[in-house]
């Protein structure tokens, strides 16, 4: 008999765990009428706020958003510079080019993924206006470093913390280390809504106002405009089943960290290299991305399995098509491309049984 499918991220076990208050909760926004910024959205700003330990939060359309509008209300555009890393998720680099502004892409660090803060001062030109480090697959980047770079060149920090609600470096959140911190609510995000969803956190009033704005087609009273803004705000319906969700995501993220762990355990004789924690770093394991030298094997005992898996990412940004413009050569960032023939990302969610996690561990370590 064929075992049952092992998902990537299980969201329909998760809904059904939380079932009667979610519905209630997407119930009392509907009945309520007010679907765009509403009460919901309102509430959740506030809670995400506090949550994070920042006094503003702006609910946006979606991460990518968060990322486009706090480079805009920086003022960040075109003929400026704004340096990320090559490996993430494109949506990092595409938020900069969304501004005007050109990408500057630097190659990521061999043992924990993010970007190589040594990379970073090359990478400078008068140009530079901002560092946009990615908190990846749940894993803190080196701030201080970063942080001091911007201190002593006047740039900003935009920290891209999709991947990261809960992550902490040095005890601090991520999100909050930067001028501003954009997060993600994409259904398989560790805070996930039931479509699109963002925000924006940060310390700095004026920077909450301009987001606050810019969301909003740039008007504070309906129909004066001050400036040229998007339509892109956190619905309230997505923002009611956040509201729910938030109050489990501390025990989600101790739930991933104890998987986290277990995958640890089963697979240290696997001969697979397993994620490396830094000492400055907390993670929430958004993912659970390890590296192999025979990627197809595994790929084909974990299909034969019946267990889902994903790569994170197959293509570093610098070898995209869409990127062909900004010039990179192949060799450009070894660690990057060597990483992207190697990683494979396994299941990992917070409900993911003891179970699930030996099959897994028995898949891999049969070819291992
Ligand atoms: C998901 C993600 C984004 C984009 O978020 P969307 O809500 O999908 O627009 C940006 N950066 C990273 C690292 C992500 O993982």
């Amino acid at each position: 008999m064929e075992s049952k499918k092992i998902q990537f991220v299980d969201l329909i076990r998760q809904y059904q765990n939380l079932q009667p208050e979610i519905d209630a909760a997407i119930l009392r926004a509907v009945g309520r009428g007010d679907f765009i910024l509403g009460e919901d959205t309102r509430e959740f700003e506030k809670e995400f706020a506090t949550f994070i330990g920042v006094p503003f939060c702006v609910g946006v359309g979606d991460g990518t958003d968060a990322l486009h509008l706090a480079l805009l209300a920086l003022g960040i555009g075109r003929g400026d510079e704004v340096i990320v890393p090559t490996n993430t998720f494109i949506a990092s680099v595409l938020a900069i080019s969304q501004t005007g502004a050109t990408p500057v892409l630097v190659d990521c660090d061999p043992s924990y993924y993010t970007m190589d803060v040594k990379k970073v001062e090359s990478a400078l030109s008068p140009r530079t206006k901002a560092l946009m480090p990615v908190h990846l697959y749940g894993h803190p980047a080196d701030m201080d470093p970063l942080l001091e770079i911007a201190k002593d060149r006047g740039l900003f920090v935009v920290e891209d913390a999709a991947q990261a609600h809960g992550a902490t470096y040095k005890g601090r959140l991520c999100g909050t280390m930067g001028n501003a911190g954009c997060f993600s609510f994409y259904p398989g995000k560790n805070l996930g809504a039931y479509g699109d969803g963002g925000a924006v956190v940060t310390s700095d009033a004026k920077l909450a106002e301009k987001v606050n704005l810019l969301r909003n087609y740039g008007q504070k009273v309906k129909y004066v405009h001050t400036m040229k803004g998007l339509n892109s705000r956190l619905d309230t319906v997505q923002a009611a089943i956040l509201r729910v969700k938030l109050r489990h995501l501390g025990t989600w993220n101790d739930h991933r960290r104890h998987a986290a762990a277990r995958y640890a355990d089963v697979l240290a004789g696997s001969g697979l290299k397993l994620p490396a924690v830094a000492d400055y770093a907390n993670p929430i394991w958004h993912l659970f991305v390890v590296q192999s030298d025979n990627r197809a094997r595994l790929q084909a005992a974990l299909d034969a399995g019946n267990i889902a898996h994903g790569i994170h990412y197959p293509i570093p940004v610098h070898l995209q098509e869409a990127y062909r413009d900004l010039g990179y050569a192949l060799g450009s960032f070894p660690v990057a491309e060597t990483i992207a023939e190697r990683l494979l990302s396994l299941p990992m969610f917070p409900e993911i049984t003891e179970e699930e996690l030996l099959r897994v561990a028995a898949a891999i370590n049969a070819v291992t």
